[in-house]
């Protein structure tokens, strides 16, 4: 399974709707300080999920939403993966799975949405199907700035954690903790 195509609209600085296609193997993003290039990352992690805002490198969630210009302050943000998954990893008979995330504000409070295949789920729909294929954005698919400097400075049994985490076997020691407490 791989990303095939992200989709963004009014996402942190993707004032319009852009699309961004990924290759199978390996895609490298270049560009010149300040133009985007981790907001992409950002985006990854808002629509798989990630409750975080601070992680997000935002203060708050309706900050990711597009506010370069001042005549036009849309009032929310989407992001829209398209994962191929000919492989079958999710074990799901469908060549494609498409998770979109979209934060909506009004004028008094702030609305996060999550869609699985098109229909609205809650965010722990989306945490059990994408865990199917090993996809956990709390966990180590991505790696952010500082993360290594962190495992290095780890215990060893912090290191096991995420071996564990990496593994698969973390979500079963949660799920048994679960049933032994019901
Ligand atoms: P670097 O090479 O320095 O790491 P980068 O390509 O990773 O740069 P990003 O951090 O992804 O750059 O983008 C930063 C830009 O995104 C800044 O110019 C910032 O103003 C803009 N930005 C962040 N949030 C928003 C928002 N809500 N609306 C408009 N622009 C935003
Ligand atoms: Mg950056």
């Amino acid at each position: 399974m791989y990303i095939k195509e992200i989709e963004f609209v009014n996402f942190k600085s993707f004032g319009k709707k852009v699309k961004i296609s990924f290759y199978n193997d390996f895609t490298t993003i270049s560009g010149p300080n300040g133009s985007g290039k981790s907001n992409i990352i950002d985006g990854i992690l808002f629509a798989l999920g990630l409750t975080s805002s601070r992680t997000l490198r935002a203060e708050k969630l309706t900050d990711l939403i597009y506010n370069g210009d001042e005549a036009k302050k849309p009032d929310f943000a989407q992001v829209t993966i398209r994962f191929d998954n000919t492989d079958r990893k999710l074990p799901l008979e469908l060549d494609e799975i498409v998770v979109s995330r979209k934060v909506r504000r009004t004028k008094s409070a702030y609305y996060s949405y999550f869609y699985f295949n098109g229909k609205a789920v809650s965010l722990g729909e989306i945490h059990s199907q994408l865990s199917k294929a090993g996809v956990t954005p709390e966990g180590y698919n991505v790696v952010m700035q500082g993360d290594v400097t962190q495992i290095i400075s780890m215990t060893s049994v912090e290191r096991r954690k995420i071996i564990d985490e990496i593994a698969g076997v973390a979500e079963f020691d949660e799920r048994k903790q679960k049933a032994l407490g019901e």
